[in-house]
């Protein structure tokens, strides 16, 4: 007998006979020995129903009054879905998250769950009954008890909360779809179901599978160790299942807002090898890293920055035991690159740095958060640690930095974070992928974002924290971030480009922002790109896989896509490439790895 918690999605429960078959499974899942605790969405499109009567009758209504709108679709639902199974004999009773004592922040429209009372639903589910709670919403307890909303798409939060106070044996998001697909269907029709992915991966794919699955959601099953499966509600096929390290220590007090970071990393144990000045065409870093593959070279960070003319960089970490094979294959390589230097006095060069460490902070609590990695820079800024890489991911940052400053950076940003328990690289896995797990599980395209570089910022400590900590006071949080190898001297100041990604809608301003900083921050220009797209393949099992990129690098290469930056973290590899080529390179990247199936799933428009 497990104790089970199931929600249901807008389309599950959008009308009455899809909330009678609502409730024959529920009913079917008691009859079989399970307690359950059902959230259900508003019915259909009713949340975008109610938004839109608020616009009729304000351009800018209050944020307290469209939380006590939105939360009416709820309470339709829930109260109809228990009548389904009172109707065919099962007890049931519906709540408000007022009434379980879903409790959240003050901050209307987006508010984040504090904690979570589980006495009266015990009693409940103890006296046999089914409780369908309102997904979605929740009630401040500072003695007003306003009621909020967790932010559109919000009651897979509900459930997963839900799941974690209860310490439920696991969690049901039902939903249209049969899971969590490879890549987007509506884009590459060979895309094909994912029987397991782990929380790391999912929230690295966030833009790929936030649409089935909330990533604030994946954070929360992640934290607290509640394993979860998506399913189609119109089948009983077994759907994925997104598995989660096991958490169950962890105060469940302050739930979603405690500890963002839950660990600092560092390994002493790399070098670092630069190729300055390539050129800016498609297939350099193909050929380069298929290179480096094809000699068994296994690269950790990588990361391709962006310059002015035609020429690259591209830098990328390897364990020092390796380092003399992986300098060999850069230097017999360099002059094959380049053998049309772009101008008189620009070839190519191979450099190669041995005292460097790389620090990490690791936590499901970074999405949307953009003060966490302005926090990172702050704290080394402060301990005057300069930063030579940034190496950004949905679920992590990592900066490559002086070894002798690795002791003290990692002090300062435990304390800053704090994190009491500290390990070093070599004897930790993120995820430790089971041994069949894929090299990639997903690929997703964001073709949402624009590009930002800042031309000449001054290479010293605490420039990267002054740019991400304005960023983050003006709420715009930035993906990838790049900073470049190239140094050049500008009235005796050596300065770097940096280049960073934020999503369409924040570019200008940001642009604006960082523009009017320049001068008294030291830096000139800031250029804007909006014609990009982001590509990303994910997978624990890329890690201590050499030629993963290389094969991403190659695919692009055959079909004559220009990659403009590339980063990646341990289990992802994200390449910036034109817009127009997006989906192409999509698709060109979903067929090399094979994830391509010969069964089309059906997705409803
Ligand atoms: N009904 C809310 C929305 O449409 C919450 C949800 O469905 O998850 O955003
Ligand atoms: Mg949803």
């Amino acid at each position: 007998m497990a104790l089970i918690v199931q929600k249901y999605g807008g389309t599950s429960v959008g009308s009455v006979d899809r909330i009678q078959a609502v409730a024959q499974r529920v009913c079917k899942t008691v009859k079989a020995g399970n307690s359950v605790v059902v959230v259900v969405s508003a019915m259909g499109k009713t949340t975008d129903g109610l938004v839109k009567l608020a616009a009729d009758i304000s351009a800018n209504p209050s944020r307290r009054e469209m939380d006590m709108l939105l939360s009416t679709g709820e309470q339709v639902s829930i109260a109809l879905l228990s009548m389904a199974l009172q109707e065919i004999g099962q007890p049931a009773i519906s709540m408000t998250g007022a009434q379980v004592g879903i409790v959240t922040e003050g901050e209307y429209t987006r508010a984040r769950i504090l904690n979570i009372e589980t006495k009266r639903l015990e009693k409940c589910l103890q006296q046999g009954k089914v409780i369908v709670v309102a997904g979605f919403q929740g009630v401040t307890n500072t003695g007003e008890l306003e009621i909020t909303t967790l932010g559109r798409g919000g009651s897979d939060t509900s459930a997963v909360a839900l799941a974690a106070a209860l310490r439920a044996d696991f969690c049901e998001i039902y939903t249209d779809v049969p899971g969590i697909l490879t890549t987007d269907p509506r884009l590459v029709p060979e895309a094909q179901l994912i029987d397991e992915i782990t929380c790391d991966e999912m929230l690295e794919l966030a833009s790929l599978g936030a649409k089935v699955l909330h990533p604030r959601a994946v954070e929360i099953a992640r934290n607290y160790g509640v394993p979860l499966v998506v399913r189609s509600s119109w089948t009983d096929q077994p759907g994925t299942w997104v598995t989660a390290p096991d958490r169950s220590g962890r105060s469940l007090i302050n739930l979603e807002l405690a500890r963002p970071v839950d660990g600092v990393r560092f390994d002493t144990n790399q070098a670092r090898v630069a190729f300055l000045r390539i050129p800016d065409k498609p297939g350099i870093a193909a050929h380069f890293f298929g290179e480096i593959a094809s000699q068994d070279i296994d690269v950790d960070l990588i990361i391709q920055s962006i310059h002015k003319g035609n020429t690259n960089d591209i830098a990328f970490t390897v364990l020092k035991p390796i380092l003399k094979q992986a300098e060999a294959v850069a230097t017999a390589i360099a002059p094959v690159l380049c053998s049309h230097p772009s101008r008189e006095g620009e070839e190519a060069e191979v450099m190669v740095q041995q005292n460097i460490a790389k620090v990490s902070i690791a936590g499901a609590g970074m999405i949307g958060r953009p003060g966490v990695a302005a926090k990172m820079f702050i704290a080394l800024a402060d301990a005057e640690v300069n930063i030579q890489m940034i190496s950004t991911s949905e679920v992590k940052v990592s900066c490559v930095i002086d070894s002798a400053d690795c002791d003290k950076a990692v002090a300062v940003l435990s304390q800053a974070f704090e994190i009491d328990s500290v390990t070093s690289q070599s004897d930790i896995s993120i995820t430790s992928p089971s041994p069949d797990s894929p090299p990639v599980r997903g690929v997703a395209l964001d073709m949402k974002q624009a590009r930002l570089a800042i031309r000449h910022v001054p290479d010293r400590p605490g420039t990267a924290a002054r740019i991400f900590g304005l960023l983050a006071d003006h709420n715009v949080s930035v993906d990838m971030i790049i900073q470049s190898q190239r140094c050049h001297v500008i009235d005796g100041v050596p300065t770097r480009d940096i280049a960073f990604t934020v999503t369409g809608m924040d570019a200008e301003a940001a642009q604006k922002l960082l523009q009017q900083n320049a001068i008294t921050s030291g830096w000139r220009e800031v250029v804007l790109d909006n014609a990009i797209a982001k590509v990303s393949i994910v997978g624990a099992g890329m890690l201590g896989q050499p030629g993963v990129a290389a094969k991403m690098f190659e695919a692009l290469a055959q079909h004559n896509i220009n990659i403009q930056m590339i980063t990646t973290s341990e289990i992802k590899i994200s390449c910036v490439v034109n817009e127009s080529q997006g989906v192409q390179a999509l698709q060109v990247i979903h067929a090399a790895f094979g994830l391509a199936g010969s069964e089309q799933i059906q997705i409803p428009a």
